[in-house]
């Protein structure tokens, strides 16, 4: 069986304890790989090779140009490798192959529009009025920086962070999460293998609990990027603290998705269907609360439940399923719990529910599941559960301006601000909406469409950050300030500066 390698100070390698992780295939829980698992003595080794690259080699002094050009054809080969890395992704998720696939064109979009901002200028020219002066802004990459990712989206959360990190001039250690280690580790040989510097790329595989802390409190790490749940993203900044490093965080969500009476309904239902059953509902910003107007409630409800019944839920690589499993067995029970105590605390279970036997008892699936007449009370309203699982709230009110109050009010109720929808055929009210709810991304009449060049973050306790667009490239550069004085003068702001003056003159006329 294959065993996943570290690539740590330009070599593959086992772990010094060579301690090793089984990864299942969560569609039918059978060991599909076997990955080292790092451990301290790894990350140590992973820091000190990415802080020499940093402080003394090639790769942050190549020109951006070539950094860029880099980044080009690691994107043309991925598109080349669809198939391997689709069928990866597929094996360590469970989710279907045609989603992986979308997913590898998407990650092929990131290394593109990377490549892209090569030519893009990030410095620039200030005018202090000045005589002899020549004030300019340049941008340095930051240095070492480490790149957590989760396990719902492996590849693409990882490009959203390489291809800037890279392009920036950077040392990056790789830690992908220890349930999906497979196209990381991809990634890393193909970007060796198109030209990356392979000291300024370290790979380490494992649990983040037990290497994490090495990582986040060295003094040798410049940056933490990290893109997971809120418990661990609060522990990472806790830990950065002590050396102050610059933290991005990316976390979780509960996301409204919010339907007026006046919506194109089929519309607003079919995609409702999307926002939050999309990959089991393991999408950080999936449309999970779904906040909808009394007076159209029944019409959408019962709609949502017929088509929720009708997904088809099953084995990841037949062409003919919708929707793959959840990623491990404690995550499905951490789910199905959601939705135990949610019908405990007062809601109505419409479809789901219920952990399936049969053919598909092997793997880890759950099914589409709908909670109606769900409110702010309930732990799955306000808690992440990352599953198919959708809670339905209404809102009312006697006039036009105070349903929409009512609407915003409901979704902004929540610690989460990353995503949200708005539905309604009155653009000015669309507008409106949009502009007052706090989350980092909001789609008028649409859900989950997202480009590299539109930035990605959250608001409140979903992170603190952006990425994509050009401020997920300034995520990982550093500015300065150069100021040069071409004609430099005695300052004479001390009193014995007339005499430090006479006395620089007389020593130049000595020296004349
Ligand atoms: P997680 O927080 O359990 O793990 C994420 C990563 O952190 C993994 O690589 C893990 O090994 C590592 N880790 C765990 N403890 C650590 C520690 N103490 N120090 C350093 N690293 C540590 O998250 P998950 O379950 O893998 O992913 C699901 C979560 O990710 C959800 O909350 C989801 O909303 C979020 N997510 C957010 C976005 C976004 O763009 N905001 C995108 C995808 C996923």
């Amino acid at each position: 069986m294959t065993i996943l390698q570290l690539f740590i100070d330009s070599t593959f390698s086992d772990s010094e304890s060579g301690n090793t992780r089984d990864i299942e295939y969560p569609a039918d829980s059978t060991i599909h790989l076997t990955a080292a698992e790092a451990s301290s003595a790894d990350a140590e080794r992973a820091i000190a090779a990415a802080r020499r690259e940093f402080d003394s080699g090639q790769w942050r002094h190549t020109t951006v140009a070539h950094r860029g050009d880099i980044l080009r054809k690691v994107a043309r080969r991925l598109l080349k490798d669809k198939e391997t890395i689709a069928r990866l992704e597929t094996f360590d998720t469970g989710k279907t192959y045609a989603e992986c696939e979308m997913d590898v064109d998407d990650v092929a979009s990131v290394f593109s529009y990377y490549a892209d901002q090569a030519t893009a200028s990030n410095g620039r020219v200030v005018d202090p009025s000045v005589p002899g002066i020549s004030s300019k802004i340049v941008t340095e990459p930051v240095g070492v920086c480490v790149l957590i990712t989760p396990w719902n989206y492996p590849l693409l959360q990882a490009s959203w962070k390489v291809a800037p990190a890279l392009l920036a001039g950077n040392s990056i250690i790789l830690k992908p999460s220890e349930l999906t280690p497979s196209t990381t580790h991809y990634l890393v040989k193909v970007l060796i293998e198109e030209g990356v510097e392979p000291a300024a790329v370290q790979l380490l595989l494992g649990a983040g609990a037990d290497i994490g802390p090495t990582l986040t409190e060295s003094p040798d790490v410049d940056m933490v990027s990290f893109t997971g749940g809120l418990e661990t993203g609060r522990t990472i900044m806790k830990s950065a603290a002590g050396t102050v490093k610059r933290v991005a965080l990316e976390l979780g969500g509960k996301n409204p998705n919010v339907i007026f009476a006046d919506a194109d309904l089929p519309a607003a239902i079919d995609n409702a269907l999307t926002a939050v059953f999309l990959d089991s509902g393991q999408v950080c910003s999936a449309g999970a609360r779904l906040v909808v107007e009394e007076s159209i409630h029944d019409k959408v409800v019962d709609e949502l439940v017929r088509r929720a019944r009708e997904i088809r839920v099953g084995d990841p690589f037949d062409s003919a399923t919708e929707t793959g499993s959840l990623i491990s067995s404690e995550h499905r029970q951490k789910v199905h719990t959601y939705v135990e105590r949610a019908r405990e605390q007062g809601a109505t279970l419409l479809c789901g529910g219920e952990i399936p036997e049969g053919d598909l008892a092997k793997g880890y699936f759950y099914p589409p599941t709908i909670l109606d007449r769900c409110d702010q009370s309930m732990d799955c309203v306000h808690d992440e559960s990352f599953g198919p699982v959708l809670t339905v709230e209404t809102f009312s009110g006697d006039s036009d301006e105070e349903r929409e109050k009512n609407a915003i009010a409901i979704a902004n109720d929540t610690i989460y601000g990353l995503a949200g929808a708005v539905w309604t055929a009155d653009a000015s009210r669309a507008e409106r909406v949009a502009r007052q709810l706090r989350h980092g991304t909001i789609w008028i009449n649409d859900y989950h469409p997202y480009v590299p060049h539109a930035e990605w973050g959250g608001m409140k306790q979903s992170g603190n950050g952006r990425e994509l667009g050009p401020t997920g490239l300034a995520e990982y550069l550093e500015i300065k300030h150069i100021w040069h004085n071409t004609q430099p003068a005695v300052a004479g702001w001390f009193a014995n500066s007339e005499d430090a003056s006479a006395t620089a003159g007389e020593a130049n006329s000595g020296d004349n």
